[in-house]
């Protein structure tokens, strides 16, 4: 918004909430069935620089057990395709939601002209839910597939 000509102080002493939202495709309820996810995907969650973060706000959610040892046991799910579906295994979409408040700090970040993703950075330090833990989430619980999480947040 600073780059479409709108004052800092403006924009600071205005925001409260900044929302970004995509939307996937949610997974046929009457034909979903549950996966072991692969190695491959395993390892490209654990291998994310905020997996220690990822997993905590995922057990914060209840998402997670707090006993599980990261990642160890989930379970993945997909549409195998019926008649409701049209054989695709998809029926709707579900939003992933960034939501983070602006408080003090931030605000005084967006009045020093900070780069928006040293913004988004400190907001993620300060614990707001990104984008991919949000689809994470919805992954595990069986909304949406984890390949659709990998298309729309990186
Ligand atoms: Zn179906």
């Amino acid at each position: 918004m600073l780059d479409i000509g709108v004052e800092p102080y403006l924009l600071s002493s205005s925001l409260t909430l900044v929302v970004a939202q995509r939307l996937i495709r949610r997974i046929c309820k009457n034909c979903r069935e549950s996966v072991t996810p692969s190695v491959r995907i395993l390892e490209s969650i654990q291998s994310r620089p905020d997996f220690s973060e990822t997993i905590g706000v995922l057990q914060r959610q209840g998402v997670l057990r707090k006993t599980h040892d990261g990642l160890a046991g989930v379970r993945l799910y997909k549409g195998k395709g019926c008649a409701q579906c049209q054989g695709s295994g998809f029926v709707g979409r579900v939003g992933l939601f960034e939501i983070f408040e602006v408080d003090e700090d931030i605000r005084d970040l967006i009045m020093q002209r900070k780069p928006a993703s040293f913004i988004r950075s400190t907001a993620i330090m300060k614990g707001m839910k990104t984008m991919f833990q949000d689809g994470l989430a919805k992954a595990f619980m069986g909304e949406t597939t984890i390949e659709e999480v990998f298309r729309v947040a990186l």
